[in-house]
């Protein structure tokens, strides 16, 4: 895909979080998206709330600068954090990392969002969304975390990061800013619901019949 492209279907995929709420008051948020087999397109820094298709650098799978402009200082603790999702799964074609309000309660509570929410089903989302243990942003350890869960589950889209936020994982960028803001739905009615007794799971069969539904009608949300 031309860069070009890929610039602005990353600075769409931020406005869509910022319109939609995915976006916590500090508007802190960093995307990527693949280019090629060898580069991405990522945020240089760590507000998106205004994002434009210059605010964004090229770089190569292992986070070195590829050509235009450099990231910001204080994004290069993050930029591993990206590139080793797209080495770890070849057919990820976007990362976004938010501190969604809902799915951050879940995040700091250290609990997994359970899988009571039917649109969740859509996005191949199967079981429980977990947490992964609290370690420095994009250190060896926090990314190693998250590296393992991706390659233990291999259809998951998403992780938390205890006592952080969300890591969102997709086909695309506005595909994977829609998986964010559902799951976020997800998490905002898991916690409302606790004032009716508390969600309850899908049932056994659910996921066999959405996917046979999706076969048969699209995979409409
Ligand atoms: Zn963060």
């Amino acid at each position: 895909m031309q860069e070009r492209l890929v610039r602005q279907n990353i600075v769409d995929a931020a406005h869509l979080l910022a319109d939609s709420g995915m976006l916590f008051r500090g508007e802190h948020a960093n995307l990527s998206a693949r280019l090629d087999d060898t580069h991405i397109v990522m945020t240089r820094g760590g507000s998106i709330g205004h994002l434009s298709t210059d605010d964004l650098a090229v770089l190569d799978l292992n986070g070195v600068l590829a050509h235009g402009d450099a990231m910001d200082p204080t994004m290069q603790e993050v930029i591993q954090m990206h590139t080793r999702v797209y080495q770890a799964r070849g057919s990820v074609g976007a990362v976004i990392h938010t501190h969604a309000p809902h799915i951050s309660v879940f995040a700091v509570a250290h609990q997994p969002i359970p899988l009571v929410y039917e649109p969740l089903l859509r996005f191949g989302v199967t079981e429980p969304i977990p947490v992964v243990p609290w370690a420095p942003r994009g250190s060896d350890a926090s990314v190693g975390s998250i590296i393992d869960v991706i390659q233990n589950h291999p259809g998951l889209p998403a992780v938390m990061m205890a006592n952080h936020g969300a890591l969102v994982f997709y086909q695309d960028p506005i595909s994977a800013a829609r998986l964010l803001a559902t799951l976020d739905e997800a998490a905002e009615l898991s916690i409302q619901a606790i004032a009716l007794g508390g969600a309850k799971e899908l049932p056994e069969q659910a996921v066999g019949a959405v996917r046979e539904r999706m076969a048969a009608f699209g995979s409409h949300r």
